[in-house]
């Protein structure tokens, strides 16, 4: 979409979000919680608008892509090569981020501060809201390997299409969709008219996103607010500083030197020019922290000013938003390693790979929502303590996430922008391999 002075805006709500967050909310004498009214303001505006948009756009824009490319053998390329693209991408950035933290060692703290902060783990873990989420999927055995495994099966096996819609599950609606559209593409002329009929109602969807889009800076102006009054810019420094800055030197690092290569190699793209043209799906996932949210935004934007095939977007974008998260799988690699750390638990070489493999598949399992991360690090960490219980070394608590909840938000900001960017890179590369006639 066109309107250069929505940038602009989005750009000036993220400078006054965040003054205004640190210097009236922050210094102010309140206590700035989860129900502090700028974060009300953004969900309103911003946030519940989006995410209403979501079921209705995965199952339109899919089913419409789907059938648009039509010959089942270039589909099933084009899903091939895409699952490839977001497995490999995912796997290049956890590898960053176990070698960045080893070679970092930002749990390497002095006796006194590792104690501090493990003294005061269980506290802020204990009644936090991640606590009750990871309680919740420990229930549900999502916390083990084989548990990890079944998450993912369950969704894409759903049993009640209607049911998943209801419940908001990306994943299982985009095989239901994935399915129509497969049907639809092989229902000869007899399915012209429900082919049409998707592909319109695609349309109208992407105008009444247009509408929301133009809410975009209001939204990011309350959510910047929220987020830095309620973390404080100050808390960013300190014990953790190291901790920070090895995550946000990995997310560097894949999202200016890897993706762009790729980019450049398989899409024969300019890399920093598209990166420029989509910034604003790029903004967007930063603010409002969820690449589900994001999804809307970053389906326009590729197509509109990235250039991409709608073919591609239609279905690289919905897919990915819930799939291909490289910032999040660098993220769980490096917060996992930190945390083994502070606590002064040795990982050898094997325990790494295990970090590896398993920080890979909980950034699949992983919802394009705020905190998912966190959420499925317990996947990795539970790993990683069955392997060390086979040595007879002591595990890590999981109340030991405790530490870095204070300031996930943030790192979370950072992370999802990169899942977003990795989306974003995966459809301008389709679009060799599916470009619209
Ligand atoms: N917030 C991330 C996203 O929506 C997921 C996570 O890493 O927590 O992409």
């Amino acid at each position: 979409m066109k309107h250069g002075w929505l940038n602009w805006t989005i750009i000036a709500a993220l400078v006054l979000g965040t003054l205004f967050g640190e210097l009236v909310l922050y210094a102010g004498a309140e206590a700035i919680g989860p129900d502090h009214w700028t974060r009300v303001a953004g969900e309103y505006v911003l946030i519940r608008p989006l995410k209403m948009l979501i079921i209705p756009l995965i199952l339109f824009s899919v089913v419409s892509g789907v059938c648009s490319i039509g010959d089942p053998s270039r589909l099933g390329l084009v899903g091939g090569a895409t699952v490839f693209y977001y497995l490999a991408t995912m796997a290049i950035a956890v590898t960053i981020g176990a070698t960045l933290v080893t070679l970092i060692q930002p749990g390497d703290l002095d006796a006194e501060t590792a104690a501090n902060l493990t003294g005061q783990a269980e506290a802020q873990y204990q009644g936090s809201s991640a606590a009750t989420r990871i309680e919740a999927a420990n229930e549900g055995d999502k916390d083990s390997l084989g548990g990890a495994w079944k998450n993912i099966l369950d969704q894409l096996i759903p049993t009640s299409a209607f049911g998943e819609m209801s419940k908001g599950n990306p994943l299982s609606v985009i095989v239901v969709s994935l399915l129509l559209g497969i049907a639809l593409a092989m229902g000869g002329d007899k399915a012209k008219p429900a082919r049409d009929f998707f592909t319109s109602m695609f349309d109208t969807l992407m105008r009444i996103v247009g509408w929301v889009i133009m809410l975009t800076p209001i939204g990011v102006f309350f959510l910047m607010a929220w987020t830095v009054g309620s973390i404080g810019l100050a808390n960013l420094t300190g014990p953790l500083a190291l901790y920070v800055g090895t995550v946000l030197s990995g997310l560097l690092t894949h999202a200016l030197i890897v993706l762009p290569i790729i980019l450049f190699i398989f899409g024969r793209t300019n890399p920093f020019q598209y990166l420029v043209q989509v910034r604003r799906a790029l903004m967007t996932a930063f603010a409002t922290d969820s690449s589900s949210a994001t999804m809307p935004v970053t389906l326009t934007e590729t197509v509109e000013s990235g250039g991409c095939s709608k073919k591609a977007s239609n279905f690289v974008i919905p897919l990915g938003a819930t799939v291909n998260m490289d910032g999040t799988a660098l993220y769980e690699a490096v917060a996992t390693v930190f945390l083994f750390q502070v606590f002064g638990i040795d990982l050898s070489m094997g325990d790494l790979v295990i970090v590896v493999i398993t920080a890979t598949l909980a950034a699949v399992g992983a919802a394009g929502i705020p905190g998912a991360g966190l959420v499925t690090m317990v996947i990795v960490i539970g790993a990683v303590n069955t392997s060390l219980a086979g040595r007879g070394v002591e595990p890590l608590p999981l109340y030991a996430i405790g530490i870095i909840l204070g300031i996930d938000r943030i790192v979370d900001m950072c992370r999802t922008t990169v899942n977003v960017w990795g989306d974003a890179v995966g459809a301008k590369i389709m679009t060799r391999v599916a470009p619209d006639e």
